[in-house]
């Protein structure tokens, strides 16, 4: 029997701003769309936070024994510079002044997303469908908006019409916000404005004549809004209606409620039955931005190369620290947290490594049920990974009183023990199993003795020795780097 049938996992729904217990449209399937990055940069630490946090969900599914099809978008065209469809499109820009093509700049950032969504141990969605490779479709729900009256066309740009939808609808069903708020400019408009309403939002612009990236319209030469392929490509591939729709908690106003409004009008029903937002990461208790330097790229935190951390830190410490957290809890990204978080890693995982040797017999000294049971009630209690992670923690707890002989497990609890303890650290949680390639701790003891080596062929002054232990070391791509508290490595 699935395991799905024996839990009731309950979800918090953005929507209804409530906990509620889950149930597919269709039983056994589960349909999820998250909303993907626009691929004009290197992908943002607060984005891998919310793309891990939708990994989880993904993976509890699965291991749940849900059949999901999970959606992620690409967004390579349409996304302006600012949420009042205005500016240039980031990638075009991008692309300008690196003086390449539009499509370099894409498969760059995408090449980016994707490797560093690996190291982090994501399992990548069922379908990763692109903007531009789905224009015929937006177009098609643009002329289905016009034909229903909630859109118009003003030179060759098309705008849905959010004053006249908000008369029989609710615009701000999602984010909470009156129609009086729902300005998509913070600044003053200036009146050159071809929106009607300062609210309304652009479902396709006219390009200008140095904008590259344009597609053929009954409208004009031009390119979709932002928020129209988010429509286009859940309805394509999860239907009208679906059962969970994620993103960023930034992305509630506008983007997701435009989404609702166009998925609407065009399908005549709501198409999300649970809403779900992660919330964002800060550095050092300040939000992360390019801008001010508060900000950190994965890279740096693997090799220790930035000013913000103390030292490198791996991806399997960085996703086991991004899991003490919930997915609806702002998460403060330091140095001291960073290493409280390795610190219970090598606990958890030198437990883990222990689970082979121990040895099973008649009785058990804890209720290994018990314990089991509360892993799931944290996990079906919205996905609460701190919970599981505090309950990983008792089994460690037990893990070291067996191996003292401090307590006893049956032969049967102990398959069952472990086996849990596995599925959740490797499977639902997703932590690398670094167990299995422990040779890289073994490498880094003999680096490290082979830098005190050359410490010590330095304080002799024999230059000679020590340039040869570094040079011999950069040919196997291991860097040596002098600081002030000593020689840090890295390897390549
Ligand atoms: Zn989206």
């Amino acid at each position: 029997m699935e395991l799905y049938k024996e839990h009731q996992l309950k979800i918090y729904n953005s929507l209804s701003k409530k906990k509620e217990v889950f149930t597919p449209i269709v039983e056994g399937n589960v349909g999820m769309y998250v909303c993907g990055p626009t691929v004009y940069s290197n992908v943002h630490l607060g984005n891998v936070r919310t793309f891990m946090s939708f990994d989880l969900v993904f993976r509890y599914l699965k291991h749940l024994g849900f059949k999901v099809r999970y959606v992620r978008n690409i967004t390579d065209a349409g996304h302006l510079e600012n949420d009042a469809d205005e500016g240039e499109d980031r990638i075009a820009k991008k692309a300008r002044l690196e003086q390449i093509e539009p499509m370099e700049v894409v498969q760059r950032y995408t090449v980016d997303f994707h490797t560093i969504l690996q190291q982090f141990n994501n399992i990548p969605p069922s379908i990763e469908p692109t903007a531009t490779g789905h224009i015929v479709e937006q177009i098609e729900i643009i002329k289905e908006i016009i034909e229903k009256g909630l859109a118009y066309e003003v030179n060759g740009s098309v705008y849905f019409d959010v004053l006249k939808y908000n008369e029989t609808e609710h615009y701000g069903i999602l984010s909470g916000r009156n129609i009086e708020d729902s300005v998509h400019n913070t600044r003053v408009l200036d009146g050159q404005s071809e929106k009607k309403n300062p609210q309304d939002f652009a479902l396709w612009k006219k390009a200008d004549e140095r904008h590259i990236m344009r597609w053929p319209s009954p409208w004009s030469d031009g390119f979709p809004g932002w928020h129209l392929e988010c429509s286009a490509m859940s309805t394509k591939y999860l239907g009208k209606q679906f059962d969970i729709h994620g993103g960023g908690m930034d992305l509630k106003f506008p983007h997701h409620e435009c989404e609702i409004a166009q998925s609407k009008t065009t399908n005549g029903v709501y198409p999300v039955n649970y809403w779900m937002h992660a919330n964002m990461l800060t550095l050092n208790g300040q939000k992360m931005a390019k801008s001010t330097g508060n900000n950190i790229l994965p890279d740096e935190i693997f090799s220790g190369d930035n000013t913000i951390l103390n030292k490198p830190f791996t991806a399997g410490v960085v996703r086991f620290f991004m899991l003490q957290a919930n997915y609806r809890s702002i998460l403060d990204f330091s140095s001291t947290a960073l290493e409280a978080s390795e610190k219970g890693h090598a606990k958890l995982m030198e437990a883990i490594s222990f689970l082979p040797s121990l040895i099973g017999g008649n009785e058990s000294s804890f209720d290994v049920q018990a314990w089991k049971q509360k892993c799931y009630d944290a996990m079906n209690d919205d996905f609460n990974s701190p919970i599981l992670i505090a309950q990983l923690f008792d089994a460690v707890k037990q893990v070291n009183l067996l191996k003292e002989g401090r307590a006893t497990i049956s032969t049967s609890d102990l398959e069952i023990f472990t086996q849990t303890i596995n599925s959740f650290v490797f499977d639902v949680l997703g932590l690398p199993n670094e167990a299995a390639n422990n040779h890289s701790d073994k490498l880094g003891g003999v680096v490290e003795l082979l830098i005190k080596l050359r410490k010590e062929a330095r304080d002799n002054k024999d230059w000679a020795l020590s340039d040869q232990i570094r040079n011999e070391l950069v040919e196997l791509g291991i860097q040596l780097k002098d600081g002030k508290e000593g020689t840090s490595f890295t390897v390549s």
